[in-house]
């Protein structure tokens, strides 16, 4: 076992953050511990970089813990339950690439089946039976209508979303068989955007799949133009819809899944969005306002299995939770630009649209 150490604020819960080295998993990180929580992370580095946890210094003021290892080695992550005397896991650690899901189906199935699998033994042995799960959006497939409610049918189109349709079904599975088990299951839609430093962010290996880092790509002039994938949809401009959120704001939602599952609340399923839709030429559009760049564009055919529109009902989450979405999008575009700046050493230039001043 690898660990870094730090000495474990005394009375805060000490949380497993699994994939916590991440995109999602470093701003969750910084959200626990600004909320009175010790994250521990475990993170095998498959796709993140231990730079990262450098990064998490700089921004907190002290080092967080980490255990170099993958949740499907049971007994590591049993030992570190143990050791750490954790509260509960955040489960974060995982493949998120449909399209790769498509072509190594077996990859996705091992990893977030299997580690799954081996985390819920693991917390099973130590008698750690609280868990905030990363869902997916995903699972309502081709969605009949939006906003998205919980209750809408699901299904899958892709190795990926039924690897995350298994998890929730394992974790209802467990629910039955021994109550003692609490469990908050997140339903992402579009995590976009930065830490506001721009230590801490998205960093796509080779091409990256999703539109905000291709976006900020295009600005920053490493790639030519963007294919925008289809502008005969079923949505005001012909383009696909859907609900971009703040990563910050995301991560805001595990804390508060976590407070809430801490302070005895029943299991739940919400939707972590804001509710509101764009569509592929807006956010063209905002992203040339937040970055003062041209986004060049070209049409292209749809992708297979992309949906016209998606956007989450956020009233549960709100209602069960007390959380909801605050940051508007051009935080989204500005912080995902600062980002993008900073990975490739450029300063930021004076942009237009005043991008990083926040609504009143
Ligand atoms: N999209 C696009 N060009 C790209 C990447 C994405 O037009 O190069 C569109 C895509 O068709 C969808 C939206 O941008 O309508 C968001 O795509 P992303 O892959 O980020 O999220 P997902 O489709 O998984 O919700």
């Amino acid at each position: 076992m690898t660990e870094r150490h730090s000495p474990l604020a005394s009375g805060a819960a000490t949380i497993l953050l699994t994939g916590g080295a991440g995109y999602l998993g470093s701003h969750t990180c910084v959200a626990l511990t600004q909320a009175g929580y010790q994250p521990v992370i475990l993170d095998d580095f498959s796709n993140s970089d231990p730079v990262v946890l450098d990064r998490l210094e700089q921004l907190l003021g002290q080092p967080t813990p980490c255990v170099r290892g993958s949740t499907a080695d049971t007994k590591l992550v049993a030992d570190t339950l143990k050791q750490h005397k954790a509260a509960a896991v955040v489960h974060l650690a995982g493949f998120k690439a449909v399209g790769e899901s498509v072509a190594e189906p077996l990859k996705y199935y091992a990893n977030n089946l299997g580690g799954m699998l081996s985390l819920l033994q693991a917390m099973a042995s130590t008698d750690c039976r609280t868990l905030v799960f990363s869902s997916s959006a995903t699972v309502y497939g081709d969605p009949a209508t939006v906003p998205i409610t919980e209750d809408f049918p699901l299904s899958h189109t892709n190795p990926y979303g039924h690897s995350k349709l298994v998890c929730e079904d394992m974790l209802a599975a467990l629910r039955h068989a021994n109550p003692g088990w609490q469990t908050g299951v997140l339903r992402y839609f579009n995590p976009v955007g930065a830490h506001p430093s721009g230590l801490i962010g998205e960093n796509p290996r080779g091409t990256p799949n999703n539109l905000m880092p291709l976006l900020a790509q295009v600005a920053a002039g490493l790639r030519p133009h963007l294919d925008i994938y289809g502008q005969d949809f079923a949505t005001p401009d012909g383009t696909g819809v859907r609900d971009y959120i703040h990563v910050q704001d995301l991560a805001q939602g595990h804390v508060a899944a976590l407070r809430a599952l801490l302070a005895g609340q029943p299991s739940f399923t919400v939707n972590l969005g804001t509710g509101r839709g764009q569509s592929v030429l807006e956010m063209v559009k905002a992203f040339e306002v937040a970055s003062g760049r041209s986004v060049p564009w070209r049409l292209a055919p749809r992708r297979q299995g992309d949906v016209a529109s998606c956007f989450a009902d956020t009233t549960l989450a709100e209602r069960l939770l007390g959380w909801r979405a605050t940051r508007a999008l051009h935080e989204m575009c500005a912080d995902a630009w600062r980002w993008q700046l900073s990975l490739s050493g450029q300063t930021q230039p004076t942009p237009i649209g005043r991008p990083g001043s926040r609504p009143p």
